[in-house]
């Protein structure tokens, strides 16, 4: 899945690369309603976007927004990772793509999803009014967002803690990728009772989250994916799949996998007691 680290990168580059050029063409290959849920026909999507000029990107959560010079807005969130590229010219360009869009210099921008992708072209009052994106709540690394906010959101839960991080908007641009590094650095297991960590162990919990998002935004992102021009991430995970049945770097426990509120997480049972 998409974090803020990767989103925050890609709409970067698409700001520095792609600001000021005109869509003179877009093309769906194969596409399948059942991986890129649209709000618009990919006739629609066409129609409207051919002939605008891309202003500027940024990201909020995972989702990545294009803004074009009709005001209209393109929405995009890689919900399972996709490679979204820039090319220079046509010699870069992939044989299988789900979206191309030509722009008037013979640059293109291609995007390519595995698994699902959802992708809306609209006016940011109408995007703000959807289900998704909706309103996007806060990132753990905004200015904005403080220890206080993250308290109350465990105060308010009887679920497990990971169960509460991941509801929608708690903690937004944050999923599982990030919270299993987060849990580990901070020697908590993730199916501790929300509201019964300590104080010391929220700050802990709280201050691990931002140096983890902080950390991969600064390595450019996780090293499973690549940015705008196909160069990979340099963060590395803390502990993952390469990492079970090995000693824990701290203790020499032997790392496990488990299944937490619907994904896999991998602990130290010896730091991160229940
Ligand atoms: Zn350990």
């Amino acid at each position: 899945m998409v974090e803020l680290p990767e989103a925050l990168l890609i709409a970067k580059q698409i700001d520095r690369e792609l600001a000021g050029k005109k869509i003179t063409s877009a093309n769906f290959d194969n596409f399948n309603p059942n991986i890129m849920f649209m709000n618009v026909t990919p006739d629609e999507f066409i129609d409207r976007i051919i002939n605008t000029k891309i202003v500027s990107s940024y990201a909020k959560a995972k989702w990545i927004f294009v803004k074009l010079d009709s005001n209209l807005i393109l929405a995009i969130a890689p919900e399972m990772g996709a490679n979204i590229l820039y090319h220079e010219n046509q010699t870069t360009l992939p044989k299988k793509y789900h979206l191309q869009l030509d722009f008037s210099d013979g640059s293109f921008f291609t995007l390519k999803c595995s698994g699902f992708l959802l992708m809306k072209l609209a006016k940011e009052n109408e995007l703000e009014t959807m289900k998704y994106p909706g309103k996007i709540g806060k990132s753990p690394i905004d200015h904005e967002y403080t220890f206080d906010d993250f308290n109350a959101l465990l105060d308010g839960h009887k679920k497990i803690i990971k169960a509460a991080l991941l509801d929608d908007g708690n903690l937004s641009g944050v999923a599982n990728y990030y919270l299993n590094d987060a849990f580990y650095r901070a020697k908590i297991h993730p199916k501790r009772k929300a509201f019964s960590l300590t104080s010391q162990e929220r700050k802990n919990l709280f201050d691990s989250i931002r140096w983890v998002i902080g950390e991969s935004i600064r390595l450019n992102g996780r090293s499973e994916r690549k940015d705008l021009y196909g160069v990979h991430g340099k963060y590395e995970r803390l502990i993952g799949p390469k990492n079970k049945n090995s000693p824990c770097s701290n203790c020499d426990t032997l790392i496990v996998k488990i299944s937490v509120a619907g994904s896999n997480n991998y602990v130290c049972i010896n730091c991160q007691k229940l």
